[in-house]
Parts: C-alpha cells; sequence; structure tokens
C-alpha cells in the first residue's frame, strides 16, 4: 500500500509540482504546501496551548525543560506518517520547512513561547549529512523560525558520534545508545539564553535528553524548550 501510495505522489509531484504536500492533489499558492482538507484532517496534539502535557511530563525527571510539546500525532499507516518519512529520507524537504512554519505560528500564538531566544535543530552527524544530503530538522526549525521571527542556531550543538539509527532499538537500548553524543561548540554565545530545541520524531526523549543534558552541562544559566513535529501516540496517558 505505501510503495502504491509512494508511486501516486511521486507521479502527481510531477504531473503538479505545486501539489499538497501530504495527498499530492493539485492547490494554489495561497495553501502553503497543504490542502484543505489535509489541514482539516491533520492529527494535531494542540500540545502546545498547555504548560502540562505529555510531551513535557516525558521529561520530568529526565532533564530540566521549561515548555515541550509536538505538533502532529506520529500514527501507524496515516499519510502523515508518510509524510515524516518523505521528509526523512525522500528528499522532500521542503515538507519539513512547510511543516516547521505552521507548527511555529501556532507557538507564536500560544504565549507559552514568547520568551525563546534561538532555536537550534538536533544535529546529525556530518556523515549522515553526506548520507542524506540534508538534516530534515534544520529545515523544520528554518520553517518555525521564520514563523516566530526568531534566529537558528546550527552550530554550536553538534554531534560526535554517528550513532546508529534510534528507530530500530529498543528502550534500554536507545538510552546506552546517545550518551555523550553531543557536545556544545562556545556555549559563552549561549550563556543566559532560552533555547527551544528543535526534532523531527520524539519517542522515548532519549536523543533529546542527551542533547539537553549536554547543553545544561556545558551551560548550566540557560534555558531550554522543546518542540517535536511528531509524537507517537504511546506516550499520551489519557488515550
Ligand atoms: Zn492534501
Amino acid at each position: 500500500m505505501s510503495m502504491l501510495r509512494d508511486a501516486l505522489y511521486n507521479l502527481r509531484t510531477l504531473l503538479f509540482p505545486s501539489g499538497c504536500i501530504v495527498c499530492g492533489e493539485p492547490i494554489t499558492r495561497s495553501m502553503h504546501g497543504i490542502c484543505t482538507q489535509c489541514r482539516y484532517d491533520i492529527p494535531t496534539t494542540n500540545y502546545w496551548i498547555a504548560h502540562d502535557n505529555p510531551v513535557r511530563e516525558r521529561f520530568d525527571g529526565l532533564a530540566d525543560i521549561v515548555e515541550g510539546s509536538a505538533f502532529i500525532f506520529f500514527a501507524g499507516g496515516s499519510l502523515w506518517r508518510t509524510l515524516i518519512h518523505r521528509c526523512k529520507y525522500g528528499g522532500h524537504w521542503r515538507i519539513a520547512h512547510d511543516m516547521g512554519r505552521w507548527y511555529g505560528a501556532e507557538l507564536r500564538d500560544s504565549g507559552l513561547y514568547d520568551d525563546i531566544d534561538v532555536l537550534i535543530p538536533i544535529p546529525l552527524h556530518p556523515l549522515k549529512i553526506l548520507r542524506r544530503t540534508y538534516n530534515q530538522s534544520t529545515y523544520l526549525a528554518e520553517g518555525m523560525a521564520r514563523s516566530m521571527a526568531l534566529p537558528v542556531d546550527s552550530r554550536s550543538v553538534r554531534r560526535h558520534r554517528n550513532n546508529p539509527a534510534q528507530a530500530r532499538r529498543k528502550g534500554s537500548e536507545r538510552w546506552a545508545n546517545v550518551e555523550g553524543i553531543f557536545s556544545i561548540r562556545h556555549p559563552e554565545r549561549l550563556r543566559g539564553k532560552h533555547i527551544l530545541l528543535v526534532d523531527d520524531v520524539l519517542t522515548t526523549g532519549a536523543t533529546l535528553t542527551a542533547a539537553i543534558r549536554a547543553i545544561h552541562a556545558a551551560v548550566p544559566d540557560c534555558r531550554v524548550s522543546v518542540a517535536a513535529l511528531a509524537v507517537s501516540r504511546h506516550i499520551t496517558p489519557s488515550r
């Protein structure tokens, strides 16, 4: 099914280069990449409107964060899941940017993210960038930053170990896998700032926790909030 879906999508984007980034249907420029039907159907979490929410609570006891949210639920078999996969591996970096613009506008309007100073995308290891040619989280952060009128810093946090993909690992392995993989370059530049760490998919939170701990160790007086594009539904206690 997903192969057929991908083939249809590729055909549509070929015929309609400005088609909807989710379903591929033709759209006008003013729709910013996503058609009316897909905007209506999007499984948003609305976590960004409340301080207490399952994403922020996910970090309780793990890392000290100010705010935390995710834009959509990462549900198996949905078009949105296909979309995120596409923006990660399929070369469709514009999807990440367009989604970022939408998510950033929601964060801007929520009121909880008003004192953010800078957005930092979770970096990929340079070898992984060579293979994929881009980091989807950077495009996501740039889209968000555009709506929030804030700068993006993609140089201060460095990933110095090319850990194997988290998706193939079980819970406890994920934690051992990410320990000490991040370091901070020029920590003085982040002093006193409120950082919004941006990642594509939040599952256990192991990768983000490793990055937050590295930032706090290098820059004790900075505050960190977290924004993921998608979150798996199973971390929601009430669902
Ligand atoms: Zn659509």
